[in-house]
C-alpha cells in the first residue's frame, strides 16, 4: 500500500479548486470546501468491528453509518462529488490497516512466505450504480492508494438492495455472484462501502471460497449498527 496524499496537501488541493469553482461540503453544506474540518473530523472514529451473523466473517468499519458520512457517501456514489473521495479512502484504509494488523499476528508462518493478499471489491447491486458501470468502491480504493484486484461480477440479475428487509437482501443476492480463477489459492480481503446486513459481503465471500480463495476479513468506510441496536438507532443506508 503506497501512502495516500497528506491531509494538509489534500486540504490545500480542496482549498485550490474552492476558489476556481465553488463547492459546499458534500457532508454538511458548508461554503467553500469539498469537505468540511468539521466533517472530516467525524469520520476520525477508532475503528469497529462486527463478525456476521452465522459467519467467522470480521467485518473492520472505519466508522458507524451515522452522521456527515451519510451524506458524503452518496454525495460521491450518485451525486459525482468524487472531489470529497479523498476522506473516505482515508477513513477506508485505515479499516484496511486495522484489518491487517489483527490478521498478521493471527496468520501462521513467515509472513515473506506468503504473496500478498488480493484485495477485491464487492461489486454493487444498486441499479444506478451497474447502469453506469461505475464502481464507487474502486475510487475510494484508488484514494487509499491500494491497489485493487475486481475478480467479482454478478453471474445473474439482482434487485438493488435499499429498501428491502435483511431476509429479503439475503435471498436477493444469494448465489449471485461469482469469482475470477486469479483468487484460487489467494488470501482475499474484501471491500465494500458499507455493511448493513452483511448479505453482500457473505454472497462475496462465498464465491471467492468457491473458487478455492481464502477470506481473511471484510473492510468497508461505515457500518449500521448491528441488529440488535437500540430501536431508532439504525440510520438508512443506500447499500448492501
Ligand atoms: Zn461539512
Amino acid at each position: 500500500m503506497s501512502p495516500p496524499l497528506p491531509s494538509p496537501v489534500r486540504s490545500a488541493l480542496a482549498d485550490a479548486l474552492a476558489l476556481v469553482l465553488p463547492v459546499e461540503c458534500a457532508g454538511c453544506g458548508a461554503p467553500d470546501r469539498a469537505v468540511c474540518p468539521a466533517c472530516e473530523q467525524s469520520l476520525q472514529t477508532p475503528v469497529r468491528t462486527r463478525r456476521l451473523a452465522r459467519s467467522a466473517l470480521e467485518v473492520f468499519s472505519a466508522t458507524a453509518y451515522a452522521g456527515p458520512v451519510q451524506h458524503l457517501l452518496p454525495a460521491v456514489k450518485d451525486g459525482g462529488r468524487t472531489e470529497a473521495a479523498g476522506c473516505l479512502g482515508a477513513a477506508l484504509r485505515r479499516a484496511l490497516e486495522a484489518g491487517a494488523r489483527t490478521h498478521e499476528e493471527r496468520a501462521l508462518g513467515p509472513p515473506e512466505a506468503r504473496a500478498p493478499a488480493l484485495v477485491v471489491p464487492v461489486p454493487s447491486a444498486r441499479t444506478a450504480t451497474r447502469r453506469r458501470g461505475y464502481l464507487p468502491v474502486l475510487l475510494l480504493l484508488r484514494r487509499a492508494g491500494v491497489a485493487a484486484h475486481p475478480a467479482l461480477r454478478f453471474c445473474r440479475r439482482v434487485r438493488d438492495q435499499s429498501g428491502l428487509s435483511a431476509g429479503e437482501r439475503a435471498r436477493n443476492i444469494a448465489g449471485s455472484m461469482t469469482a475470477a480463477g486469479s483468487v484460487a489459492g489467494r488470501r482475499v480481503i474484501l471491500v465494500d462501502d458499507v455493511v448493513t446486513t452483511g448479505a453482500s459481503l457473505l454472497e462475496a465471500a462465498r464465491a471467492i471460497e468457491e473458487r478455492g480463495g481464502l477470506v481473511l476479513f471484510a473492510a468497508t468506510v461505515a457500518s449500521t449498527p448491528p441488529p440488535d441496536a437500540p430501536v431508532g438507532g439504525e440510520p438508512q443506508s443506500p447499500e448492501t
